[in-house]
């Protein structure tokens, strides 16, 4: 037949990821010599927040001992139970697996793939995190989207969720805290997201990457501890909480009635048994980190304090507003006056330098335009992205 182009799968072409995409149109115009300011990573080690030592020196001393070969597929026992005890200590019950991945993602994917087949659907929060949408479009599954009420503290909208709810749907994604919007979802909530499972028989997929990011004092809550009938997967990992996102360690926690789970438990492992395993030497990190004092995390949460004030206090000016977040380190702004904000953030990154993604990349409600920033630059560089996008956006609404 000779030689022809390479044809790419058809799943891959609805494959979106809206906070690497603008990178392409920012790498472009930092080529030009314009000065970058990058509030679009959410990534600590990129600003001023370091690797914790509680992550190096086991790690460099697990490589030293020789641990550069394969892990079991699971995990490592000692990082199986540390993980075990941190979902007791929270109020998981009924715990069925526990399972170490290549960061939270290879966690999701996996948990995601061993349960849909083409056609099926999931409820997944809008705005929410855009891995979902890209690894539901790889499976030839649907998105399912349910809104966040923006004028409750981007609350879930479950009255919302249950009107989506159709025979091929199989589970309800819950991002608490919330990525884009640094909410954290309240009690009442999640007990409700509960009886809805519970009521059409649907898994909750509980992402709590961000569950010691919260601030004011405010108490997050795993889902998966208010009740052991419905069956959960618990994600979470080293990437947000321990300043390590490239450590790529992540892992889930099963939990719920056994007899309802154990043939999807083992879907579950006949994959991780394909991929082998989890990076190794990291692995001897996660113990250390989950049973240690958290002695990193006090700083941390004060700079993310400061951090997300100076934001809220900004963007709350001149056709831009701003619900506080309580947790993670984003914030979902609002924009009066623009139709597309794909549009809108390109223009700001070719005219100003600033990088943010455009809330349409997350998901949001019809006729509403956002964006995301993310609150980790050091208070000097906020200070002057939001001067530059609060005069943008004055001169964008009137030409
Ligand atoms: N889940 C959410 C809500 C996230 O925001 C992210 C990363 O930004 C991830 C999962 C991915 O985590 P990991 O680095 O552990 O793969």
């Amino acid at each position: 037949m000779g030689l022809s182009r390479v044809i790419p799968s058809r799943r891959t072409e609805n494959i979106r990821y809206a906070v690497r995409d603008v990178v392409v149109l920012a790498q472009e115009v930092a080529r030009t010599g314009k000065e970058m300011l990058y509030l679009n990573i959410g990534d600590p080690n990129v600003y001023d927040f370091q690797l914790p030592e509680v992550i190096m020196g086991p790690t460099i001393e697990a490589m030293r001992r020789n641990h550069g070969g394969y892990s079991p597929s699971s995990g490592i026992p000692e990082a199986v139970a540390a993980i075990h005890g941190d979902a007791v200590r929270r109020g998981i019950e009924n715990i069925q697996d526990v399972f170490v991945t290549t960061g939270a993602s290879e966690a999701i994917e996996i948990c995601l793939t061993a349960l849909l087949n083409p056609g099926d659907n999931v409820l997944t929060p809008a705005p929410g995190y855009p891995l979902y949408t890209a690894v539901l479009a790889k499976l030839e599954a649907e998105e399912n989207s349910y809104f966040l009420d923006e004028d409750r503290g981007w609350q879930p909208d479950v009255a919302d969720m249950a009107s989506k709810i159709n025979p091929r749907t199989k589970a309800i994604v819950l991002i608490n805290p919330n990525n884009p919007t640094g909410s954290v979802c309240s009690e009442d909530t999640l007990r409700e997201v509960i009886a809805l499972a519970k009521a059409h028989g649907l898994v909750i997929f509980a992402d709590e990457i961000y569950d010691r990011l919260v601030l004011d004092g405010e108490r997050h809550i795993s889902i998966a501890s208010l009740d052991s009938e419905v069956p959960f997967v618990t994600f979470n990992g080293l990437s947000k909480c321990y300043i390590g996102p490239g450590v790529r360690i992540g892992w889930g926690v099963a939990s719920g009635p056994r007899e309802l789970m154990a043939d999807y438990i083992e879907a579950i492992n006949r994959i991780l048994r394909s991929r082998l395993c989890a990076n190794h030497p990291f692995q001897y990190a996660i113990r250390p980190c989950l049973e240690g004092d958290h002695g990193h995390l006090p700083p941390v949460l004060e700079k993310l304090t400061t951090r997300r004030d100076i934001t809220v206090e900004k963007l709350n000016a001149n056709g831009i507003s701003c619900v506080a977040p309580k947790g993670a380190f984003y914030a979902f702004a609002r924009l009066e006056g623009v139709r597309d904000d794909r549009h809108w953030a390109s223009e700001l990154i070719r005219q100003t330098g600033v990088v943010v993604v455009p809330g349409s990349g997350f998901g949001q409600r019809p006729q509403t335009a956002h964006f995301r920033v993310v609150f980790l630059p050091e208070p000097e560089k906020l200070h002057a992205a939001y001067d530059k996008i609060t005069a943008f956006h004055q001169a964008y609404r009137n030409p």
